[in-house]
């Protein structure tokens, strides 16, 4: 029992010496019912813009110092977009896929039940929860985000708004980079729901982009006159797998490190381009799907050898748009209309700001977004 005590204090300790700054975080809560098991994990880093959209990741590790980090991404995440919210996130500290559904909601309704007085967060789906977690949240506390259309939501990952936003991006990105995209080559590590949508908008004829190898966690699938995207993702949807389909050839995992391409797009893990592979990568524009993919090192080796790589906080934020518009009550169209001027517009000041400053497209991206908080924070009662 001490250490269920001891140790969120000592996580919060940890975390603000750490990270606190002048912008958060405003506010770490922690909840416990011992009767149904629940661990629960709420950091609130700015709402000076609007109340805080982030995600509920289910993992049993996860910890304050994640949380932590996840809502400071959205807090520049969701100013940069340009929506009404600051960043937040939250995390259940259990395996979701170690217990009966009925066990999950009942630690989401607890959960949600927690926080029902924490009105400037609001709740939308990341790992371990989807739409149904998020249907159970909002019958709870009649706030949440990432809900099925039945209740008024946006489904994003079918309708696949963040892949709709890397490829608007790819768009946009053109004109500071020597890539054309028609009849560019783009090579996809992740093809699971951000990879297949944004391989589906950049093959669209609109862009004419072709798909050259596309990775998921059992290898790469390579054609060098480029992947029929659409028979690969039926092929997935029967086989849960790329490495299985007959319209190329297998190569393995890390084939991203040494293909030659206009177009990288990794969106699978964090932290996958680093110092190892960041001089030898034969790319000249990256889109980053996933979140934190490169790290620090890797985005200046990047920069210094003139490739143009889009941070994540910029290239995917399709999703938090579709979230945002959701919330206000937009519906798809709405969604994809935004997503589609604000990813322009934000990819077109970053990295103009970037080649003028001579920075890199993360630094550039940063200094926009905190020069939006603290603009907002300007606004608040100073005590
Ligand atoms: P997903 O689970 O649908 O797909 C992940 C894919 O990555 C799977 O195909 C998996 O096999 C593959 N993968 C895992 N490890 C790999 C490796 N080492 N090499 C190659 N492939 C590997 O997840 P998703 O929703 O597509 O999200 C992908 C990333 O994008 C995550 O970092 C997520 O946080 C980020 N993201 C997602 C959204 C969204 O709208 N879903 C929005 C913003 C950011």
């Amino acid at each position: 029992m001490a250490s269920l005590i001891e140790e969120p204090a000592v996580q919060v300790d940890n975390v603000f010496n750490k990270y606190a700054d002048e912008f958060g975080p405003e506010k770490i809560v922690y909840l416990y019912e011992p009767r149904c098991g629940l661990r629960g994990i709420v950091v609130i880093d700015n709402s000076s813009i609007g109340p805080a959209i982030g995600g509920i990741r289910m993992t049993p590790t996860v910890n304050t110092e994640e949380v932590f980090r996840l809502a400071r991404a959205m807090t520049w995440k969701n100013a940069l977009a340009g929506i009404p919210h600051g960043g937040g996130k939250a995390g259940i500290i259990a395996d979701p896929r170690q217990m009966t559904i009925e066990k999950k909601e009942t630690l989401i309704r607890q959960f949600a039940r927690g926080i029902e007085s924490l009105n400037q967060y609001i709740p939308g789906p990341d790992m371990g929860t989807d739409e149904t977690a998020m249907a159970w949240v909002r019958d709870e506390i009649r706030r949440s985000v990432g809900l099925s259309s039945v209740l008024g939501g946006i489904p994003l990952d079918q309708v696949g708004a963040t892949g709709y936003g890397l490829a608007v991006c790819a768009e946009t990105a053109q004109e500071f980079v020597d890539v054309d995209l028609k009849g560019a080559r783009v090579t996809i590590q992740g093809f699971g729901n951000v990879g297949q949508h944004a391989a589906r908008y950049l093959v669209n004829p609109k862009r004419g982009a072709i798909v050259i190898a596309a990775s998921d966690r059992d290898g790469t699938i390579y054609n060098s006159n480029g992947l029929d995207v659409e028979e690969l993702c039926e092929h997935i949807q029967q086989h849960h797998g790329v490495t299985g389909f007959p319209g190329g050839e297998v190569l393995p995992i890390d084939a991203f490190e040494t293909l030659e391409c206009d177009i990288f797009v990794p969106a699978a893990q964090p932290d996958v381009i680093n110092a190892d592979n960041a001089g030898t990568l034969k790319c000249k524009l990256i889109l980053q799907g996933a979140n934190i993919p490169a790290t620090q090192e890797a985005e200046q080796i990047l920069h210094d050898r003139g490739i143009v790589s889009v941070p994540d906080f910029v290239a995917n934020a399709g999703g938090v748009i579709c979230g945002s518009v959701e919330y206000r009550g937009g519906t798809k169209s709405n969604a994809f209309h935004e997503i589609e001027e604000k990813i322009k517009e934000n990819t077109h000041d970053v990295l103009r700001f970037a080649r003028i400053h001579g920075e890199t497209p993360r630094a550039a991206a940063l200094v926009l977004a905190q020069e939006r908080v603290k603009e907002a924070m300007s606004y608040r009662r100073a005590n």
